[in-house]
């Protein structure tokens, strides 16, 4: 099936490849459409549907759209559904590494340093038509950075179990255990049943 994904991230993008095989991938970005949605929803969910609904209202075929980040217990969940802009606003835009340690910064030596990476799914069909998933990677945030793979917030997200952060996981690894791999994973399956 020819999927269109509702993101112009390429990190994303290399892990739906691999756990999508079998199906075409599209962006929009690699398509000459301009797809920036305003994520106004309240939660991870209503993003993903929001994106999800945009995306396909343009291009009429399946779209997968997922909206994830990473939810701090210590900050109340933050930055949550402000992941990708934590630390920005008035024109100021910082880059992973700025953010990283932004994050360290107000957690301080504080805990518990419990966190979790959230991640929804939509998988859109037809117009009222759609399947939605959320999954999670729980871990810690490490006092100082550790690994150059993945992205984001990974060199911070410590797996205790593991005694590594994300980014020193190599990509089939990360894709086996993290929210976006396991809710991928959900809707291959779910696109093998509704052949
Ligand atoms: P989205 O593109 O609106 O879903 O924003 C997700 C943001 O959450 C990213 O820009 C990252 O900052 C963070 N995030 C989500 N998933 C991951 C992950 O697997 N590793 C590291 N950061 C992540």
């Amino acid at each position: 099936m020819t999927i269109w994904l509702a993101t112009g991230n390429t990190h994303k993008r290399r892990e739906f490849e691999a756990i999508l095989k079998g199906h075409k991938l599209r962006l929009p970005s690699e398509e000459g459409i301009p797809f920036e949605p305003d994520e106004t929803g309240e939660t991870f969910l209503e993003n993903a549907l929001l994106k999800a609904r945009a995306l396909y209202r343009r291009v009429l075929a399946p779209v997968i759209a997922d909206d994830s980040g990473l939810c701090v217990d210590a900050l109340g969940g933050r930055p949550g559904i402000f992941s990708a802009r934590y630390g920005g606003g008035e024109g100021k835009n910082l880059d992973s590494r700025e953010r990283n340690a932004l994050l360290l910064k107000e957690l301080g030596a504080g805990s518990p340093r419990s966190a979790r990476f959230v991640c929804a799914m939509v998988l859109f069909l037809q117009e009222d038509r759609f399947f939605a998933v959320q999954e999670t990677l729980e871990g810690e945030i490490i006092r100082e950075s550790r690994g150059s793979g993945g992205f984001g917030y990974d060199p911070i997200f410590y797996l205790s179990e593991r005694g590594c952060t994300v980014a020193e996981l190599g990509e089939e690894e990360k894709n086996r255990i993290s929210h976006r791999g396991k809710a991928g994973r959900f809707m291959e399956g779910l696109l093998r049943l509704l052949e």
